[in-house]
């Protein structure tokens, strides 16, 4: 070998151990002939004790017919392969050594398998190049996170952490195409407060929300996971029951109801009583809109408060 060859090969080898990327040449077999520094750095595994033996022997986490199938087609059909972290967050475990401030226990990796063909134009072997996309993928999913909770955040009412108005209308308008269509009874329950001006007078505004994130509790336990319950307003609740008749309703309302009444409210020493008022409705051919429906169970309500309040009244035709 000439100097300027050995010069060459060492050049050659200096890249290969100051890249930040993997690199690991396998034979066909999947047995291991080049280890570089990065892959030495992050699983403490020389290249002394690794080259001539198979991949699989040291990184049981690789399932073996998976990484064939992958690595087939390279050898085959001379193509390169990519694995994304998307799919699988990476090929080999490395706890991922980024400063403290990450919080990945590994790391993520985007992998790049390419065919070497030998001087005869045979590929017998193939490299994987390993990419650190940990920082990457962390952000991506911390936005994702972020979106999802942006998401639930503009469906839910603060206070009360039931469904907010337009999110619950929403519902409701598919509630009421799917009542059309389906042959179960389904009931909308709307729901008030009574007297509630007395409380904020009474008491303040803040013993007031005290009160309504108490009934929204009540409203909580007494409704199943598949009902719709929403705060429609201010102290103003309104409910699918969802596979109810008007009578079945009427229990889940009396719960409410009674529960409600029997709920003290502590706020600065004070103990706060309240009672709700409540009107119901179970969809029918007459519903001509959603809007219909709930202006019956509305209707309801009002006959509820002048008939004397901390009352269910139920309302299923139309006057
Ligand atoms: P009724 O029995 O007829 O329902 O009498 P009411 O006093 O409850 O009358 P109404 O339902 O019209 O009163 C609603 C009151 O609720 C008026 C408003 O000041 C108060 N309110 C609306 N939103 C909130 C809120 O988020 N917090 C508090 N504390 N009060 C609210
Ligand atoms: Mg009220
Ligand atoms: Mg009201």
């Amino acid at each position: 070998m000439t100097d300027s060859e050995i010069a060459q090969l060492h050049w050659q080898h200096h890249l290969l151990s100051s890249i930040e990327v993997g690199i690991v040449v396998l034979d066909r077999e999947c047995n291991v002939e080049v280890w570089n520094q990065f892959m030495e750095n992050h699983s403490d595994i020389l290249p002394s004790a690794i080259c001539g033996t198979s991949l699989f022997d040291h990184f049981k986490e690789i399932d073996e017919k998976w990484f064939r199938a992958k690595a087939d087609p390279v050898f085959s059909l001379e193509s390169p392969v990519f694995l994304i972290w998307e799919q699988r967050p990476y090929l080999f475990k490395f706890g991922s050594n980024r400063p403290i401030t990450s919080d990945s226990e590994f790391m993520y990796q985007n992998v790049t398998m390419f065919p070497l063909t030998s001087p005869t134009g045979e590929v017998e072997k193939i490299c994987l190049m390993i990419y650190d996309v940990t920082d990457q993928a962390l952000s991506k999913l911390r936005v994702e996170r972020l979106n999802e909770e942006l998401k639930i955040m503009s469906r839910v009412d603060g206070l009360t952490g039931l469904f907010n108005r337009r999110y619950w209308q929403e519902r409701f308008d598919l509630n009421f195409k799917l009542a059309k269509r389906r042959d179960r009874p389904v009931t909308a329950m709307m729901l008030d407060i009574d007297h509630f001006k007395k409380v904020n007078d009474t008491y303040g505004h803040q013993a007031g929300d005290k009160v309504i994130q108490a009934l929204a509790a009540v409203i909580r336990q007494s409704v199943r996971e598949t009902d719709l319950a929403g705060r429609y307003g201010g102290e103003e609740f309104a409910i699918v029951l969802t596979d109810s008749n008007a009578k079945n309703a009427h229990i889940v309302a009396e719960r409410i109801r009674s529960t409600a009444e029997l709920t003290q409210v502590e706020h600065d020493g004070n103990l706060i009583s309240f009672t709700v008022s409540i009107g119901l409705s179970e969809y029918g051919s007459h519903c001509q809109s959603a809007l219909g429906w709930l202006e019956m169970a509305d209707q309801a309500l009002y006959d509820a408060k002048v008939s004397g309040r901390n009352q269910i009244i139920t309302k299923n035709h139309p006057d």
